[in-house]
């Protein structure tokens, strides 16, 4: 008898949906449908090879017709260290990438690998090779390294064109069936050949359109020569640069198109760079990049695939039949739910996890660390941890188990117990399922993230084992009298009002009479008094921004004070920083950078330099503090303290999990709930086993 138990009941589909499911030809291949996983990052690459098969394999097995790699470093010449992308230098990369095809295989797509040269892009920090690119620049990076690229010669370029034909044959007999010439996001050699803004050559490769082209063309022509009678050759492009006339710009890139119009087998087409690409929900719409890719179909013969953060399938739909796109590529909604396409065949629309657009993946990407998703917290673990999206292993007792809160911690647990099969109560304090996602998703801009509350209430819906208490603010008492054996603390937690977070560590100096608030306030509908409002943000996500910029709204005159060098600096790693100044700075919001709140007082605020100490007296009706929170842990900690208690209840174990524990992300909160269902009841860890696996890198004889 299997331990898993498999989620979802296929229901009846609307027959409109089917044109989702027609297999779709790509030169010499066909994809079953037209679900397509574009190339996306994921921070594994060559540091975590299996896991990342087994991650590609999931999105196989929920039914995407076509599923690639990330960008795969093709050449030792060009690498971008410290960010960890696959390899291909070698044949000794080859089994890494056969593992992966193989798993994408077995669950029935084609695989896709998206060969990169990073040229100017790469400063070459691991292998110390001069970086090349059209021209003589500084490399394109985001940490502004101190290091140039070099202008290829014709000798760079025949070089060149024989290491691309290298790859390609390697990626061949790797086994994979989409073989990528990428040109896109300011990202590579290719786009930077292409875009007047790095090529300023005045060579056959250089000025006009066709000869800026001509690299591409001649890159794409080899590799069709070499393995285009077997495997699919896709463009991916960018349509515009948004920089106007400066830049690639739409008219000019469907010139570009036109000219090479059949050459290859697939165009992929997205904007550039990548954060125009990936934007999140605060800044971009469902289909955002739509005006920017209408039309390319008129240029070619061959299909097209297209990016939108696309999770309606009524708009699938319409992007298809209105011959805007031939395949609906997806990133970001493969990671939050890989059997998107599956569930949609099998009309399982309630179980669909929508993307919240929030780029807590892409954040992986930019801390090198493993690919982390808000909707999905098997992301990534699927081979490490054995965890899977839609399965679970089967109960293991029939005990009942209390989850005390229903926020992203409490919900995500609740719903992976039920499906485990456990009885599971479920207390909450309000009248709500959805927590501080609920309450964040009134925000400016966050609409979006209710998708954390709404994906698993629904999921709650069909679970007649878990039982839901709403008004229920449980006391240490009332948990000692349920009787159940095994109880989660999922209370969430609250910003603090005394000023102490990255810089403060100790509780900064507030005056009687001074009017201070936290975002806990705000959300409760507490605003304040007085016109002038001073934002400090010592927390450095999305929170001290999105105050700032609700207060601007309201009307405040609104100070925004930040120690570090820019609004909401974590952002850079959701690649959002530059999207929220620009928005302050519009919305009228002042910003000061390198500036400390150290003591507030009725009407003013004490400030200082984070350089010199020198401080200064701000006149400020009322503080915002953004700094950091506090775990509602006090029922937690009054059980603790009645533990000799527990047996004579019946109780086992108590556990706090969320933001009850430690205070972080949403996706650390659905991430705590699924460990804590996933691992109860589970083998106890041998003593100084990890609690996940992971490779080692090979060692060579000395
Ligand atoms: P997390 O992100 O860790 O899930 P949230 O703050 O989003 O945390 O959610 C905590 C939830 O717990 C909220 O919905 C809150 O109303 C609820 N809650 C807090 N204290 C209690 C309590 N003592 N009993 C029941 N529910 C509680
Ligand atoms: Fe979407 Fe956020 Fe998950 Fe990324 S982390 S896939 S943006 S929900």
């Amino acid at each position: 008898m299997s331990d898993w138990v498999e989620w979802g009941t296929p229901q009846k589909r609307p027959s409109q949906y089917d044109v989702l499911f027609e297999p779709v030809k790509i030169g010499p291949v066909t994809a079953r449908n037209r679900f397509y996983q574009v190339p996306h990052c994921n921070g594994m690459g060559y540091r975590d090879p299996t896991a990342l098969a087994h991650m590609r394999g999931v999105k196989a097995e929920g039914g995407w017709g076509v599923v690639c790699t990330e960008q795969v470093e093709f050449h030792y010449t060009s690498e971008i260290t410290p960010f960890i992308e696959l390899r291909l230098w070698d044949d000794r990369d080859i089994p890494a990438l056969s593992r992966m095809v193989d798993k994408i295989h077995e669950g029935g797509s084609l695989a896709g690998i998206e060969l990169a040269y990073n040229g100017m892009n790469g400063p070459n920090l691991y292998t110390r090779e001069v970086p090349m690119g059209p021209a003589h620049l500084p490399v394109a990076t985001f940490t502004y390294d101190p290091v140039q690229a070099r202008r290829m010669d014709m000798q760079d370029i025949r070089n060149i064109r024989k290491w691309h034909l290298e790859a390609v044959r390697r990626a061949k007999r790797a086994g994979f069936d989409l073989i990528y010439v990428y040109a896109a996001h300011a990202l590579g050699f290719l786009h930077h050949f292409l875009s007047r803004r790095y090529n300023t050559r005045t060579d056959e490769y250089g000025g006009p359109i066709e000869n800026r082209i001509r690299l591409l063309r001649e890159i794409t022509e080899d590799t069709k020569a070499a393995v285009g009678d077997t495997c699919a050759v896709p463009i991916r492009i960018s349509t515009d640069e948004l920089l106007g006339e400066g830049g690639l710009y739409k008219e000019e890139v469907e010139d570009m198109i036109g000219i090479m119009a059949d050459l290859p087998d697939l165009w992929d087409v997205t904007l550039a760079g990548w954060e125009n690409d990936s934007r999140t929900s605060r800044f971009a719409e469902e289909g955002a990049q739509e005006p920017f890719i209408m039309g390319v179909k008129r240029l070619t013969s061959k299909p097209v695939v297209g990016v939108g953060r696309y999770t309606s399938v009524d708009r699938m739909v319409s992007l298809v039949n209105k011959g805007v796109l031939d395949l609906i590529g997806a990133a970001r909604p493969s990671i939050a739910d890989p059997f998107l396409p599956k569930k949609i065949e099998e009309g399982r629309f309630d179980d669909i996890r929508e993307c919240i657009g929030c780029n807590i993946c892409v954040s992986g990407d930019f801390t090198m660390s493993p690919v982390r998703c808000t909707q999905n917290p098997t992301m990534a673990e699927e081979w490490r941890k054995g965890w899977h999206p839609e399965k679970v292993r089967k109960a293991r007792s029939e005990k009942p188990v209390l989850i005390v809160g229903g926020g992203p911690a409490g919900l995500e647990a609740a719903q992976t117990l039920g499906k485990r099969g456990y009885p599971v109560l479920l207390a909450e304090a309000g009248t709500e399922l959805g927590g501080r996602a609920l309450q964040e998703a009134k925000l400016p801009g966050l609409s979006a993230w209710v998708r954390v509350a709404d994906y698993r209430k629904l999921q709650l819906n069909q679970l007649a084992n878990v039982e839901t208490y709403f008004d229920s603010r449980l006391t240490a008492d009332d948990v000692l009298a349920f009787g159940v054996p095994r109880i989660a603390i999922a209370t969430g937690a609250t910003w603090r009002k005394d000023g102490v977070g990255h810089l403060h560590t100790q509780p900064i100096a507030i005056a009687e009479g001074a009017e201070v608030l936290c975002p806990s306030d705000l959300m409760a509908g507490v605003l304040p008094k007085g016109k002038r409002v001073l934002v400090w943000d010592d927390d450095h996500y999305y929170m001290g921004g999105v105050m700032a910029e609700l207060l601007a709204e309201k009307g405040y005159e609104t100070l925004y004070l930040t120690p570090a060098s820019e609004a909401s600096t974590w952002t850079r790693n959701t690649m959002e920083q530059h999207f929220i100044q620009k928005r302050l700075i519009e919305k009228g919001v002042s910003i000061r950078n390198f500036t400390a709140v150290d003591a507030i007082a009725a009407g003013e605020a004490t400030i200082s330099c984070m350089f010199t100490g020198r401080q200064e007296r701000l006149e400020a009706d009322a503080v915002v503090l953004v700094t950091a929170r506090l775990p509602n842990e006090a029922l937690f900690l009054d059980l603790k303290a009645r533990a000799a208690e527990w047996a004579d209840a019946g109780i086992e174990s108590i556990t706090a999990i969320g933001d009850a524990l430690a205070p972080a992300t949403i996706a650390h909160a659905t991430y705590a709930g699924r460990r804590y269902a996933e691992e109860l009841d589970g083998e106890p860890l041998a003593d100084g086993a990890l609690p996940f696996k992971r490779e080692i890198t090979e060692l060579l004889p000395l």
